[in-house]
């Protein structure tokens, strides 16, 4: 099977473009992040902007509050390697001064600019300057209209909400828009994507906002841009961590990747998940193993493994692996025992070896060993592993005789 049929097909929306990156039709889910710098401080923030590019976001967004955020915005977007959204908060004005700076887009909150007129004079300029707008509606910030209307931020008010706003760019003739209908609250900000996505063709920006600091928030986010991913809606997607950004672009990048909605590339790290047969820390080496190939640009499956007895089968189909054996670390090519190494050497042998199949493949890296040899060696340490430890390694079936003795006695 396919596996890759299980994700429903995307919904198609309407294609537009931020600067050179489309968004929607069938360009592929992009990934946004968003500074934390003063806009106003404009090597901080290009310093920011970059680090964000390199973690994976394609568009970046800055806060454009005040005069000076928006003259900062000037001298960032020509320096930027990606495009750069303003984001808006009740100044209309801050949206006019953005698209004089010359950004790729803005994002609107429509419970924040509420008078008709302000949203009609942004929208004509935004038509005619050809800059995209997202409506970014939150639950939190609803014109208190549709609070006394619904009771609460319903997904109904929040869909009515990004309609009421395209009424009034509609009434402009633009309709280079993107919507998003962000929560804090995982349930209602699906099933209000759900709704919106059932009434426009527009793009869609996922996101759970405010969903805090990680591990809790990247789990939120996850939960609710996947879910939607899988039923084929959103076009691309911000992670709203309490942290620093970067960890934001990492995670768009890393859950698309696994989704298989982009392509790989970095490493896909598996490990196992330890037992009482290990030989290392495998938590410690995993993580040593992320750090050093955090900033690569490998796209490789590698495999963090605790033993020799069934870390190499277990993980036979990654590109490289190493598995603890005794003191030492036996790497491993598709399932292939390739060198021993020393313990202290495993992840630095790793990357080598990494680099070395990422530029010259599989085959090249099997061939410049000898096979045999290094079989024979790593099945030293397998023996060994199996005659001190048994093959019930965390003494399971001797427990289970006492557990038995216990009940009958
Ligand atoms: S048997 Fe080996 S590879 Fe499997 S979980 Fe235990 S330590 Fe890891």
């Amino acid at each position: 099977m396919d596996v890759s049929s299980s994700l429903v097909p995307r919904k198609p929306t309407r294609q537009i473009s931020v600067g050179d990156v489309e968004v929607g039709g069938d360009a592929p889910v992009s990934i946004q992040s968003m500074t934390i710098t003063k806009t106003a401080d404009v090597e901080g923030t290009l310093q920011q902007i970059y680090a964000l590019a390199a973690a994976g976001a394609d568009i970046v967004r800055c806060t454009c509050n005040e005069t000076e955020a928006a003259e900062g915005l000037a001298q960032i977007v020509p320096r930027s390697p990606v495009p750069i959204i303003a984001d808006i908060h009740h100044q209309y004005k801050m949206a006019l001064a953005a698209m004089e700076a010359g950004v790729h887009g803005l994002r609107l909150n429509p419970g924040n600019i509420r008078k008709p007129d302000h949203i009609r004079a942004v929208a004509a300029e935004a038509r005619d300057r050809g800059i995209p707008i997202r409506i970014g509606v939150n639950a939190g910030s609803l014109d208190p209209s549709l609070y006394e209307k619904y009771g609460s931020a319903t997904p109904e008010a929040m869909v009515e909400s990004a309609q009421q706003e395209m009424a009034y760019f509609d009434e402009v003739g633009f309709d280079a828009i993107k919507i998003s209908v962000k929560a804090s609250s995982v349930p209602l900000m699906v099933e209000a994507y759900r709704q919106l996505s059932e009434v426009t063709d527009h793009p869609l920006h996922l996101g759970v906002t405010e969903a805090g600091p990680p591990p809790a928030g990247l789990v939120k986010a996850t939960a609710g841009i996947a879910t939607l991913l899988m039923e084929g809606i959103g076009d691309t997607i911000r992670y709203s961590l309490t942290a620093d950004p970067v960890e934001e672009a990492r995670a768009g990048r890393q859950l698309l990747e696994a989704l298989g909605l982009r392509e790989r590339k970095n490493v896909d790290l598996i490990a196992c998940p330890s037992c009482g047969r290990a030989e290392v820390d495998v938590i410690e080496v995993a993580n040593q193993a992320m750090e050093a190939f955090a900033e690569k640009e490998l796209p490789l499956q590698i495999a963090v493994m605790g033993c020799v007895v069934n870390g190499p089968g277990e993980a036979r189909d990654a590109d490289l692996g190493i598995a603890a054996g005794n003191k030492r670390g036996h790497l491993f090519v598709k399932g292939q025992n390739v060198a021993v190494v020393p313990e202290d050497e495993m992840v630095g042998q790793l990357v080598e070896w990494a680099e070395f199949i990422s530029e010259h493949g599989v085959d090249a890296a099997l061939e410049r060993v000898d096979l045999v040899k290094a079989a024979r060696e790593a099945e030293k340490d397998r023996a060994k592993l199996l005659s001190d430890q048994g093959d019930d390694a965390n003494r399971s079936g001797e427990k289970i005789v006492e557990i038995r003795k216990t009940a009958r006695s």
